[in-house]
């Protein structure tokens, strides 16, 4: 009887922590209330689901998937995308129009330009002309129906970098939950998606200071379903001639987003977190009226290093002493 009740993913047991490498960062697996073994069944399981979303979307690396076929596929030429693509695409475009354009997803050419996911790293700016060269225009990307979709221009190149890896959260949270997990967090890399509780109390999540690594600027008390997503200027950048350039670019300017250190957005599915905190970060504390009016809660640590929230966030936030 008492091993019946010890099995399965009920009753009390420690968490289960777990670590990998993917999508260029360390996810760590935390269960809650689940014997052992199937805790690191359901993880096994999540980590392979979210490996394959990093294989389908990447426009990097030696693999062929379809975004890259598209990105190669003749301009004007209408190219049907999978399913998932073509979903998370629309998605991605939702926020590109209720963000006005501070979220792209058309944006690869210019990414690969700055080359902010190549090895080695850069350590200086492209000159202008490529930058301009790179940028593409407005409405590049032609839904013509269904999952069908063209490009406008050769500069048009889809890149779900600032998406994806909500969506993988998204994918190895729907495996845990298929497992029979209820209560758990994947965090990749201060990425995070939630389920349930932490022994019957809300998980506690602190919210990373932009500028002192290893240091909170608060914390947050939730219960989920929740996702946290945090886009920031120190993840992937160089410093030069004394000015710091990162990876998350105004599509307005082709240059990296200045008015920003740090966003960070509440919405239950990461992939809406995730297009979110990066459109945030381009748009600056300015931007937090529309999350606001999307009820969705959101911080913004401005150039300054100064803290501003909108009201679903102060409603949450407990600011670190
Ligand atoms: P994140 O860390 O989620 O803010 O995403 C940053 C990544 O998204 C970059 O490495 C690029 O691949 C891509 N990206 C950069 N700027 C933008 C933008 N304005 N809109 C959409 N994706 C972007
Ligand atoms: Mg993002």
């Amino acid at each position: 009887m008492l091993l019946l009740l010890l099995a399965g993913c009920s009753g009390q047991h420690e968490d289960v922590h777990e670590t990998r490498f993917m999508m260029g960062t360390l996810v760590e697996f935390t269960v809650s209330d689940c014997d052992k073994q199937e805790a690191q069944k359901a993880i096994a399981r999540a980590s392979r689901a979210m490996a394959r979303i990093e294989q389908r979307f990447t426009i990097y690396g030696d693999g062929d998937n379809a975004v890259k076929r598209f990105n190669r596929t003749p301009v004007g030429t209408a190219v049907t995308l999978p399913k998932d693509v073509a979903q998370l695409l629309m998605l991605a475009r939702k926020v590109q129009r209720a963000s006005d354009g501070a979220f792209d997803p058309a944006l690869g050419a210019l990414n690969r330009l700055w080359g902010f996911s190549r090895e080695p790293a850069p350590t200086r700016p492209p000159a202008k002309a490529q930058i301009r060269a790179a940028k593409h225009a407005p409405g590049c990307l032609i839904h013509t129906r269904k999952e069908q979709w063209l490009r406008r221009s050769d500069n048009c190149q889809l890149d779900f970098g600032g998406i994806a890896k909500g969506y993988a959260l998204d994918r190895g949270i729907a495996a845990l939950k298929r497992a029979g997990i209820r209560n758990a967090i994947i965090n990749a890399g201060g990425d995070m998606r939630i389920i349930g509780s932490h022994h019957g109390k809300p998980w506690r999540i602190g919210i990373r200071h932009p500028r002192k690594s290893g240091q909170v600027l608060g914390y947050l008390a939730l219960n989920g379903p929740m996702s946290i997503v945090t886009s920031g200027d120190y993840e992937r950048f160089f410093i030069y001639q004394g000015r710091r350039y990162h990876h998350i670019l105004d599509p307005a300017s082709g240059m990296p987003a200045h008015k920003a250190q740090s966003a960070t957005v509440l919405h239950p599915s990461a992939s809406v977190a995730d297009a979110w905190s990066t459109a945030l970060f381009v748009l600056g504390p300015k931007g937090l009226a529309r999350l606001q009016q999307l009820r969705m809660p959101a911080l913004v640590v401005d150039t300054q290093g100064a803290l501003h929230m909108n009201a679903a966030m102060r409603a949450l936030f407990h600011p670190m002493r």
